[in-house]
């Protein structure tokens, strides 16, 4: 079975899933073999349910007449199949990778760019070497665009997921202090990370570029296929605003305002208007997709609960957006708490980023810091420093956070969220 053979099966099927409780009829089952997987009768099952086929890597269980059939490598067949499907497709396809902001830039990408096209993308943070395949593939017909997250925590990787999802179009949110221990240090991070320019470079593609950003602007000077934003003469310019708490953008003296707190969250917003702009979408459609698009994913969320304000940042947190979030809780009125969590995969340089960050929130004039996390225990000393989620849950029950403002913010690895309820 080759992909070229597969293809007019997957032209027919719903969708493609690889999690056997998903199956639903007319749809292909991929099923990747896990440690107590039994191919036979998840196979089975799966034709049972419905599947329209069923693809498994243990070729003893094949049944071409059920439509069960064998490849060497699933993972692999999946990403061929991906590269199949897209070398088909005739419609612009944007890619996105960066250290911070992927996901929240892709979904207000996908906000603005709907308000004019129907519009495929990655959904939650289906961003590696299967989540980019599986979105491939979930292209249809109907759709006239697609909005691709890249993820990678090293080297090659980007450039992997650029040979699947060939993006016509490309933005690096930013380049920061994000998985160290798999990049090697920061100049690692940049050079991983332009793998994207490098792609977009060899096939003449179109890069998105903040020309407010130093690397951005080196890493893609000279080229000539670019939509700029960030300086005066740059295509598109955007002014920064907030109205409480609230980060906006101005073009043209007319206002956007988001419900994304965080001034980072500026440039994922310029990005994804500019993009707007250049495929000819009016700007009034703009602050549409902008103003109604809301977070509800524990990214740069903010959440009233009784008369406290808690700002929930408690998908994900590395020293760049660590600090970043910091620096926007500081604007806020009123008293202030912060619980930070551990920022993991740092390597190396792990106790000296925290005990930076420790430092710079003592720095800030926060009425309490609290830590969450063994990484900044080594660093914080004070009773306020818990080893793990529950331990905070422990203390919250018993006692009660008196400042107005909470801001939660650790690594996907501490689910500070646990601890919401108790605040
Ligand atoms: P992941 O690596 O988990 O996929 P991501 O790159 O998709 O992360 P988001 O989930 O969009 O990033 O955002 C995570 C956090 O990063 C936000 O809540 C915010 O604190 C911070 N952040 C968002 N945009 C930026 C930016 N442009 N610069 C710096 N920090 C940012
Ligand atoms: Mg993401």
């Amino acid at each position: 079975m080759n992909t070229e053979q597969f293809y007019p099966l997957f032209l027919q099927a719903a969708h493609v899933v690889i999690d056997s409780r998903k199956i639903e009829k007319n749809d292909i089952f991929f099923a990747f073999s896990g440690e107590n997987f039994n191919a036979a009768t998840l196979a089975e099952q799966a034709i049972d349910k419905g599947a329209l086929a069923v693809i498994i890597e243990q070729q003893d269980y094949a049944n071409p007449e059920k439509n069960i059939f064998y490849v060497p490598s699933t993972l692999e067949f999946l990403q061929q199949l991906a590269i199949f499907h897209r070398k088909k497709l005739q419609i612009p396809v944007i890619g996105l990778t960066g250290s911070n902001g992927k996901t929240t830039t892709k979904e207000i990408i996908h906000a603005v760019l709907s308000e004019r096209f129907n519009v495929q993308y990655t959904r939650g943070n289906l961003n590696n070497h299967i989540g980019v395949p599986l979105t491939i593939l979930s292209i249809k017909p109907e759709h006239q665009m697609a909005v691709i997250e890249m993820g990678a925590n090293h080297q090659k990787e980007i450039e992997f997921l650029c040979a699947i999802s060939m993006p016509d179009f490309g933005y690096i949110t930013n380049f920061g202090k994000a998985h160290l221990e798999g990049f090697g240090g920061v100049e690692g991070v940049i050079k991983g990370k332009s793998e994207l320019y490098d792609y977009l470079k060899n096939n003449n593609k179109t890069i998105i570029v903040n020309e407010n950003d130093p690397i951005q602007l080196e890493k893609t000077e000279g080229y000539s296929h670019k939509i700029t934003f960030g300086k005066e003469d740059s295509d598109y310019q955007f002014d920064l605003f907030s109205e409480q708490h609230f980060v906006g953008l101005n073009y043209k003296n007319q206002k956007a305002v988001s419900k994304l707190t965080g001034e980072y969250n500026f440039t994922n917003l310029c990005a994804a208007a500019s993009l707007g702009l250049h495929f000819g979408i009016p700007f009034n459609y703009i602050i549409h997709a902008i103003e109604n698009y809301t977070p509800t994913n524990m990214r740069s969320q903010i959440v009233e609960k009784g008369n406290k304000i808690l700002v929930l940042d408690t998908y994900n947190a590395n020293p760049s957006s660590m600090a970043a979030s910091l620096k926007n809780f500081i604007t806020f009125e009123g008293s202030k708490t912060i619980i930070i969590g551990d920022m993991l995969e740092l390597g190396n340089e792990s106790e000296k980023e925290h005990q930076a960050i420790l430092e710079l929130a003592q720095n800030s004039g926060f009425d309490e810091i609290i830590t969450v996390g063994k990484i900044f225990r080594t660093v914080n000393h004070s009773q306020l420093s818990f080893e793990d989620t529950p331990a905070l849950t422990e203390y919250l029950k018993a006692n009660t956070i008196s400042s107005k403002n909470v801001l939660l913010k650790g690594s996907r690895g501490i689910a500070l969220e646990k601890a919401i309820e108790f605040i």
